[in-house]
């Protein structure tokens, strides 16, 4: 390992190398602690925490892979009201966490007004950064949330082959998911995009595809989970992403992107209840994002079975059994001011 230059050389990765650290489990220690010594380097040890209130399961789309999507008849759909999100975002930043995740099912009953003055309120009575994870939207409605205080979009491309994205989202294309990232990005929004692990008829080559998008495209945030099957879903007889690959393609993307926000998200630690956070941070991971909502609505946002509740106390133990530290403050993007021709010295001098 001695000698190479992570910045000259990991952040390029070829597709057959890329191919070959996700057929080949006996190269897991090494790119795992490659891994491991790019977010070291590019992001340091902190872990930032956001906390997630998943505010409506009601959603227009109908992906095949979620279990909100609008013609799953068996779910009860629910719906918080903008006080309940503001009193919970409250609690949040009473807790010290910098930011608050508002998500939800692409949901139109919450029209433009409403979610700007949420965000004016949220903004008003703290200091939070405000991600939305609201799904597509006319592009005014974003331009009007940036305006209100929105800090960042959180929009899976969830897969970048342009078939496999087509068949599991009638109506949609990924063409038009990638065109909103970037009119989001042109917002000054800080950006996250990300994949699903093992869709039912996903190839190593359409991971290989993810890994480069994801190094193209350098968004602020990168978020990578295991397709997990829903029962009232068109695939819910489908296997479950393996973990162990979802980590491989976590480990990649955090090589490819160097500095990208990325969350041991809450898809690995269903997958692997005892020590998926732990796992997700060894492999390059940098956020967690604990679950704030309300008892009575978090057995209904199931967007997948089995989804397990991320607490604050349990995020807090992973990041202390890592030995690393919870971050301060709001966490914001790592890109801004970004240069490659003075880390590249840098790395020279740490090596
Ligand atoms: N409506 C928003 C939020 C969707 S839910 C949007 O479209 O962006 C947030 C994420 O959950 C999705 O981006 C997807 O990557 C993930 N997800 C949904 N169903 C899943 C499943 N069955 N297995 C794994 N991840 C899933």
């Amino acid at each position: 390992m001695k000698g190479i230059c992570i910045s000259e050389h990991f952040n390029r990765m070829e597709r057959n190398e890329i191919a070959e650290f996700l057929k080949q489990p006996g190269r897991d220690y090494e790119l795992f602690r490659l891994a491991g010594e790019v977010r070291r380097f590019w992001c340091g040890d902190e872990v930032h925490l956001r906390g997630i209130i998943e505010f409506s399961n009601h959603c227009c789309r109908n992906c095949f892979y979620c279990g909100l999507r609008r013609e799953n008849t068996k779910l009860e759909r629910f719906r918080m009201a903008p006080e309940e999100i503001l009193h919970l975002s409250a609690e949040i930043a009473g807790l010290g966490i910098g930011t608050v995740v508002l998500q939800s099912g692409d949901d139109f009953a919450y029209d433009r007004s409403t979610l700007c003055s949420l965000i004016k309120n949220i903004k008003k009575r703290s200091d939070l950064a405000v991600t939305l994870s609201i799904g597509e939207r006319p592009f005014d409605d974003y331009r009007a949330f940036r305006d209100a205080g929105a800090d960042r979009y959180l929009l899976k491309h969830e897969t970048a082959s342009p078939e496999l994205y087509t068949r599991l989202h009638p109506g949609q294309s990924l063409k038009s998911r990638l065109d909103t990232l970037r009119f989001l990005r042109n917002l000054g929004y800080q950006t996250g995009a990300g994949n699903i692990v093992g869709l039912p008829g996903q190839t190593i080559e359409d991971l290989c595809d993810d890994v480069l998008l994801l190094g193209e495209l350098e968004p602020d945030m990168a978020s990578v989970g295991p397709f997990i099957p829903q029962r009232s879903t068109p695939l819910a007889g489908e296997i479950p992403g393996s973990l162990e690959t979802t980590l491989r393609v976590l480990a990649l993307v955090r090589i490819v992107t160097r500095n990208a926000h990325m969350p041991a998200n809450t898809a690995v630690a269903s997958l692997d209840a005892a020590s998926g956070l732990e796992r997700a941070l060894q492999a390059g991971a940098n956020v967690i994002m604990p679950d704030f909502t309300p008892e009575c609505f978090r057995g209904r946002y199931t967007i997948y079975d089995g989804k397990t509740h991320i607490t604050p106390e349990r995020a807090n133990a992973a990041i202390a059994y890592e030995g690393r530290v919870t971050g301060k403050g709001r966490g914001d993007s790592l890109r801004r001011g970004f240069s490659l021709a003075t880390t590249a010295c840098d790395m020279e001098t740490l090596r």
